[in-house]
């Protein structure tokens, strides 16, 4: 019988720390994700006024492009 407990206890232990780790993950990828979009802004090209994200426009002398030919 004192094995049984044993066994019950050390499941319930499991099972609570596998309870902690999966409620601890999606908070901390949720704040991951809540970071990328702040990086990835959208810029508005000072020719055509077209707006880009900020990783595909040119900035050359503080005034942002959206591609070589409004360059
Ligand atoms: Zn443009």
């Amino acid at each position: 019988m004192g094995i049984v407990k044993i066994i019950i206890i050390a499941l319930l232990v499991w099972l609570g720390f596998s309870m902690l780790k999966k409620l601890r993950r999606p908070s901390s990828q949720s704040s991951q994700s809540s970071q990328k979009p702040s990086t990835n802004k959208i810029l508005s090209c000072s020719v055509c006024a077209t707006h880009i994200p900020e990783n595909e426009a040119i900035i050359q002398n503080g005034k942002i492009y959206c591609s070589k030919g409004c360059l």
